[in-house]
């Protein structure tokens, strides 16, 4: 008889932000003149730029043209992508080479499907509070041990707390793993790490013989002089696999599209880690869609480089606004600084998911559950300013009245 496979019933029902939805969707049937401002998934709400508008419906005309239409394309994504996303890590005097560069439909599958590579005893660290896709997809593949539901904690996981005695930046682990997860700008906390302190991680990744898979999908935030890719440190290109989003700075989030970085000289038992994923993308995937690519790649032109930083600064806008408005109102709350997400301590005590029903019910407005994100978020909230601005804005004024 077909057996389920069971890893599925050891994670929680329902997927953060869909859990987070459903409660909406109640709460808004019950209380149907509610004027609800969401400020918890981060899904854009900037238009696309013009540029890549205008370089995807010449790609869509060129479909008409029996010279020019295109079929399936390469697993890896197109050279003229993949040029220019080189080219844009050499403009910060980063070295990618094109051969290193797979191009996806958005960041979210390939930090999941990475796993894949490595062997089904392998054992991961993440940050605590972590992106939830980290952990959930190891659960899947059954690499997670079982949940103990009055920790909030998996037991062959390491969890590396982020609080804000450490600045939300992980110590290096106490338990050795394979496969270490970082992501910054970190999602939710909003914290950023120096350049003398990635390093620390790419040193004790190559003396451990670990692997990190760095979570840059926010990198376009970053303000002040800090680390943009993993690929700055000595040694990075032996010991880490990058991602990047072009969700956040372009708005790509429906139209999807992002990258994965498997540098040439990343080996795991003398296997060529990039060829192993090639072999894996022409397995399952047939390539991000040309259209899509010819979008992504407008988003490097001079006009879509100058549309995208329009774009990030209006995100950058409301951040501020949240930030200062809520620590005008006595709360305690971090980053916003190099990141979209504003992380704030809830007050008087309240757990993180009362203080959830708690600004739904007295002021209509949907933030995401730090406790949602892992155990050390119990206490916190996110909010992202990823809003419009009179949704930020009039978000703000609501939560100032209620503290
Ligand atoms: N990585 C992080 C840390 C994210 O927060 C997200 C989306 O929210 C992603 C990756 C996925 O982005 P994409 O839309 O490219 O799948």
């Amino acid at each position: 008889m077909t057996k389920i496979n069971e890893n599925f019933l050891k994670l929680p029902k329902n997927y953060l932000f869909a859990e987070i939805g459903n409660r909406v969707e109640a709460y808004k049937k019950s209380n149907t003149k509610a004027d609800i401002l969401k400020l918890g998934i981060g899904d854009v709400t900037r238009p696309l730029p013009k540029s890549v508008v205008k370089e995807m419906q010449m790609a869509c005309e060129e479909m008409l043209d029996i010279n020019k239409f295109k079929g399936y394309g390469p697993y890896e994504g197109y050279e003229f992508l993949r040029k220019a996303i080189s080219d844009d890590y050499a403009k910060r005097n980063t070295k990618v080479e094109i051969n290193e560069i797979f191009v996806n439909d958005g960041a979210k599958a390939d930090t999941a499907n990475i796993l894949e590579l490595f062997n089904n005893n392998t054992k991961i660290a993440v940050c605590d509070p972590v992106y939830p896709v980290y952990v959930d997809s190891n659960a899947l593949a059954g690499r997670t041990g079982e949940f103990n539901s009055s920790t909030g904690k998996w037991s062959k996981v390491v969890y590396m707390p982020c609080t804000k005695e450490n600045n939300f930046n992980p110590e290096l682990p106490k338990e050795k793993a394979d496969l270490i997860y970082l992501c910054f700008p970190n999602n939710p906390t909003g914290s950023m790490i120096s350049k003398k302190d990635l390093q620390k991680w790419v040193d004790y990744a190559n003396e451990n013989g670990c692997i990190i898979l760095y979570d840059a999908a926010y990198e376009a935030y970053i303000t002040e002089n800090l680390p943009h890719s993993i690929y700055e440190c000595n040694g990075a290109k032996t010991c880490a696999i990058e991602f990047k989003s072009f969700s956040k700075d372009a708005g790509f989030t429906g139209i999807r599209s992002g990258y994965t970085v498997i540098p040439n000289e990343l080996k795991v038992e003398g296997h060529q880690l990039n060829q192993l994923w090639l072999r894996r993308q022409s397995t399952k995937y047939n390539g991000a869609s040309y259209i899509i690519q010819r979008g992504a790649f407008a988003r490097f032109s001079e006009e879509g480089r100058k549309e995208v930083k329009e774009i990030i600064s209006y995100y950058q806008q409301n951040a501020k606004v949240i930030f200062n408005g809520l620590k005008d109102a006595g709360l305690e709350v971090y980053g916003a600084v190099n990141s979209p997400y504003i992380w704030l301590k809830t007050p008087n005590n309240m757990s993180s998911w009362e203080f959830f029903d708690f600004l739904l019910d007295k002021a209509n407005v949907v933030g995401t559950p730090g406790s949602g994100f892992g155990p050390s978020g119990e206490g916190y909230f996110r909010l992202t300013s990823f809003g419009t601005k009179e949704t930020t804005e009039k978000a703000v004024e609501r939560i100032k009245k209620l503290i």
